[in-house]
C-alpha cells in the first residue's frame, strides 16, 4: 500500500545549489588565494549554530574574519564560499531549526554543510588509531594524524525514519519517552554495522513496537546534523497487528486513520511531527496535505 505515497518536497535542509568543488580541495595555492581574494565570503559557524540575519546568513569578507578551523564549502556563480570555525556561537548565530525553514536554497545548503563540517571537527581532534592529534587539510574536510599521517574523513550516521502503513490505510505513529507532552512521530532508528538500510526498518520496527514490516520502499533522504545523522525515509508496509511499545524508547505508540489523526490532533491530543523534519514529510506524503502549523517544537 505504501506504493501510493510520494514525500512532499522541498525537505528543508535537503536543499543546496553550491558546487562544492571537492575536486579542488587538495590544492593548497588555490585555497589561499581564495582566503586572500576580498570578494570571498566567510560563514563564521560554531556551537550548532550559523551568524545569520532574520532569513540569511551573514557573511564577513576573509580580512574581517577571526582566527580558526578553515573550510571550504564552494563555489556559487563565481564567488568561493567558506566557513571559520570559531569553536562556540558567534554574533547572531542561529541553529538550523530556527532558520533552516526560512533561508533560501543556497544559504540552506551553505549553512548545512558548515555545521555538519564543524560538529565533526569539535569532537575529532584526536586520532583514533594513535591517539595523537590531528590537524584539518584539505579545506577541512579531512583531519591528518600529527603523528603518522593517518587521514580521517568526516563522519556521517546513517539512521531510518519509517512510516508504516496497514492494509486498512492507517499509519503507525509513535510517542518518544524522552519528548515531552503528546509529541507523535514516525519511528526511526540507526543502521547498525553491517546492516542495509531496508533490514534497519524492519528490525527497528520490531524492536520498538514488535510491528513486522512486510515491504519497504525508499523515499528520500535529509541531513540531519544534530549532530551528525542522514536520515533515510522509508514508506512501509505492515500487518496492522496492535503495536507493543518496547517502554525505554517508544512510550507509546498508535495505529491512526486520517479521521482519527485530525480530529486528535484538533483536540490536542496529538502534537505532529516539527516544521522541518522528514518526518513531518512522511507524515503529510501519506495524510494527503500539509499538517497543522505548530511553533511550540523545534
Ligand atoms: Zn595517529
Amino acid at each position: 500500500m505504501h506504493e501510493a505515497y510520494v514525500l512532499p518536497g522541498p525537505l528543508a535542509l535537503s536543499r543546496s545549489t553550491v558546487d562544492r568543488a571537492a575536486d579542488r580541495r587538495a590544492d593548497a595555492a588555490w585555497l589561499d588565494a581564495l582566503w586572500a581574494d576580498g570578494a570571498t565570503r566567510v560563514l563564521l559557524v560554531g556551537d550548532g549554530t550559523v551568524a545569520a540575519d532574520g532569513d540569511a546568513l551573514r557573511f564577513v569578507a576573509p580580512s574581517d574574519a577571526p582566527d580558526g578551523e578553515r573550510f571550504l564549502l564552494g563555489l556559487d556563480d563565481g564567488v568561493a564560499y567558506v566557513a571559520v570555525h570559531v569553536g562556540e556561537k558567534p554574533a547572531g548565530g542561529a541553529t538550523l531549526r530556527e532558520v533552516g525553514a526560512a533561508l533560501d536554497d543556497r544559504d540552506a545548503g551553505l549553512a548545512v554543510h558548515a555545521i555538519a563540517l564543524a560538529n565533526w571537527h569539535a569532537t575529532h581532534r584526536f586520532c583514533p588509531r594513535c591517539g595523537a592529534r590531528t590537524r584539518p587539510e584539505q579545506g577541512g574536510h579531512v583531519r591528518v594524524c600529527e603523528a603518522e599521517g593517518s587521514q580521517h574523513f568526516p563522519r556521517t550516521d546513517p539512521a531510518v525514519i519509517v512510516l508504516v502503513v496497514d492494509e486498512r490505510d492507517r499509519c503507525l505513529l509513535g510517542r518518544s519517552a524522552a519528548w515531552p507532552g503528546n509529541r507523535f512521530s514516525t519511528l526511526a532508528g540507526f543502521v547498525e554495522p553491517g546492516e542495509t538500510p531496508e533490514h534497519a526498518v524492519v528490525r527497528e520496527l520490531y524492536e520498538e513496537v514488535r510491528v513486522r514490516v512486510t515491504s519497504c520502499r525508499y523515499a528520500g533522504a535529509q541531513p540531519w546534523p544534530f549532530p551528525s545523522s542522514l536520515m533515510l525515509g522509508y514508506y512501509a508496509t505492515a500487518d496492522g497487528e496492535d503495536p507493543t511499545p518496547d517502554r525505554e524508547e517508544i512510550a507509546e505508540a498508535r495505529w491512526f486513520s486520517r479521521d482519527e489523526l485530525t480530529a486528535a490532533m484538533a483536540a490536542g491530543d496529538v502534537l505532529p511531527p516539527s516544521g522541518i523534519s522528514i518526518a513531518r514529510k512522511l507524515v503529510e506524503g501519506w495524510y494527503g496535505r500539509p499538517l497543522p502549523v505548530d511553533v511550540s517544537w523545534r
